[in-house]
């Protein structure tokens, strides 16, 4: 029985809980709920504060832990880092008033800043040489130069518009991080086993979720031409259609190309084009 933890309400719940759904995991989350078993997998889902799962996975109360790569980072624990999942992106930044011109790093020497990350925020000044008091604070970090407590902050920043409305700007990028898959370092073989299942799964959900399953319908002269903006994962497949002189292609295509050559492909004479999410992905 392999033990994963949550969070347990926040900003990785959501796509913690669509990950192992697309990995076939299912379990009912009750509200209130702090454990809960798998009805079609040998694993119990575990919902915890972010925080304390760094901890727990250490500490074995759970196997393995879904958590932003900045928790990982500035809980220092020893875990694994077994997989980074791609979701809950997020950058950490250090941002000062508005007003004050901003040069370069060496601004914050002798400043004092105000974070919840003090860790990251150290090995960022011992990086760039320079010396500065950390303020650590749980929350609302970005009110601290408003209230005269520090001269800048380190925070998460998503759009900016915090920072923005407290009279900050952001000025120098710490950390960019994602949600990761952390796993306890003395599994034994049986939950290692059941942890190479789960990756299986994972791998294949992952992979899928960048691409797209391509179809359409082109002119029998172009289906060379098309073939070569769509290469596929070993080759397309071509079709014939009822319609004399046309064929159906389909192919899996990074999604962020399809933007680029959705012109070329239809200047070629592609029609009926449709785009389909994969839902798991096994090469
Ligand atoms: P908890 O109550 O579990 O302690 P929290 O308030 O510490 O929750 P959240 O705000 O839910 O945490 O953020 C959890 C994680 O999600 C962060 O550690 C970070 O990795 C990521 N994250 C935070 N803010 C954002 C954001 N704006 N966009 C995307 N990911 C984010
Ligand atoms: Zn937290």
């Amino acid at each position: 029985m392999l033990k994963i933890a949550i969070q347990k309400s926040g900003r990785l719940s959501e796509g913690s809980l669509s990950l192992l759904k697309d990995c076939d995991v299912k379990f009912s989350k009750g509200k209130g709920k702090l454990v809960t078993p798998a009805q079609n997998f040998p694993a119990q889902v575990l919902f915890l504060r972010d925080d304390d799962i760094p901890q727990y996975v250490e500490d074995g109360v759970a196997d393995l832990g879904i958590i932003g790569e900045n928790v990982l980072l500035e809980h220092t624990c020893e875990v694994d880092l077994i997989k980074r999942l791609g979701f809950s992106k997020c950058r950490m930044s250090l941002a000062i008033p508005r007003t004050e011109a901003y040069q370069g790093v060496s601004y914050f020497d002798k400043k004092r800043i105000a974070t919840s990350y003090p860790v990251i925020l150290q090995k960022f000044l011992d990086k760039h040489n320079i010396t500065a008091e950390i303020h650590s604070i749980s929350g609302s970090v970005e009110i601290a130069p408003g209230i005269g407590l520090a001269e800048a902050v380190m925070d998460i920043v998503s759009t900016g518009s915090t920072l923005l409305s407290n009279g900050l700007k952001e000025v120098e990028t710490v950390l960019k991080s994602e949600a990761v898959l952390i796993g306890n370092r003395d599994m034994d073989e049986k939950k290692l086993q059941i942890l190479n299942q789960l990756m299986f799964r994972m791998e294949s959900v992952l992979k899928a979720r960048g691409f797209k399953y391509v179809l359409l319908n082109a002119p029998n002269k172009n289906v060379d031409a098309i073939i070569n903006l769509l290469p596929g994962m070993k080759s397309p497949t071509v079709l014939p259609l009822a319609e004399q002189g046309w064929s159906s292609i389909h192919s899996v295509l990074d999604e962020s190309k399809f933007w680029q050559i959705i012109d070329q492909l239809k200047a070629l004479g592609a029609e009926g084009i449709l785009i389909v999410p994969i839902e798991k992905m096994v090469l």
